[in-house]
């Protein structure tokens, strides 16, 4: 499932690609698959086409791309959840449709915007501004401070593996960089976050800010081989019964608030 570091190198990738998906105009919108549209399809067709990109922002996993009609300042902002198979590509508009793809915008120069997704959970729709999504979400983990963190902590009564994948807490972690920053931070994933001492929660925060940095800077994790161009090296999601890189015991898996959660017994004791 793309977390905050595979979503933000989508969002790179649709920025940097030559031609870029910014300055492009949709000039058709085909709706391959109904329920990805989560609201009205016809508004959809009607108020992207002629519109141009402008922008292309993320909070958290979400997707924000500001389109523009006829050079107005008036945006609106088609808004893009990944879910746990989607994914965005810049291609040839007569390139060949995979069978898994949902949505096409047709852009100009030839190009399309196309959102494939097997399993068929992510969801695209319009909002006038994106802070009728983010209003609901916390700060987004790559851009949060210490100080905010620290501040956002108190008074929170969570074990930590729930805490931080709750998006209205820290927007933009999911199951990979929750266990990883765990483990960075040499805390045991049920711990009690109101049992944290001073020392703790400082590792907590410096371990969660390096994790995503990193992450983000190696474009993500490639778990499965869903995210090929990912290099992040987790070092105990997915790795259950294999040795602890820092002290050779083995990784277990365990449920922590209904997620699969994977930590190292002899680094992670507390
Ligand atoms: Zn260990």
């Amino acid at each position: 499932m793309p977390e905050l570091p595979e979503v933000e190198s989508v969002r790179q990738c649709l920025v940097n690609s030559r031609p870029s998906l910014l300055g492009r105009v949709v000039q058709q919108v085909q709706v391959l698959r109904d329920n990805v549209v989560a609201g009205d399809l016809n508004q959809l067709g009607c108020v992207l086409t002629g519109a141009r990109c402008d922008q292309i922002q993320r909070h958290g996993k979400y997707l924000f791309f500001g389109f523009s009609l006829n050079h107005q300042a008036d945006q609106i902002w088609l808004t893009v959840h990944l879910r746990m198979t989607g994914r965005l590509h810049l291609v040839p508009s007569l390139a060949t449709l995979p069978r898994h793809a949902r949505l096409m915008l047709h852009l100009d120069q030839e190009l399309a915007l196309r959102f494939d997704d097997p399993r068929g959970f992510g969801r695209v729709w319009v909002v006038d501004d994106p802070a009728a999504v983010t209003a609901g979400l916390g700060p987004d983990a790559l851009l949060l401070d210490r100080d905010e963190f620290l501040e956002r902590l108190k008074g929170v009564k969570r074990q930590l593996k729930p805490l931080l994948l709750d998006q209205s807490f820290v927007a933009g972690i999911g199951n990979i960089y929750a266990d990883e920053t765990l483990f960075q931070a040499r805390l045991h994933p049920e711990r009690r976050s109101d049992s944290l001492a001073a020392d703790e929660k400082e590792r907590l925060y410096a371990a969660l800010h390096q994790v995503i940095t990193q992450a983000v800077d190696l474009k993500g994790a490639n778990i499965d081989g869903v995210f090929e161009a990912g290099r992040f090296p987790v070092a105990v999601y997915g790795r259950q019964r294999l040795s602890c890189q820092v002290c050779g015991e083995l990784i277990i898996k365990i449920r922590v608030g209904q997620r699969g959660t994977h930590f190292c017994p002899v680094c992670q004791y507390c």
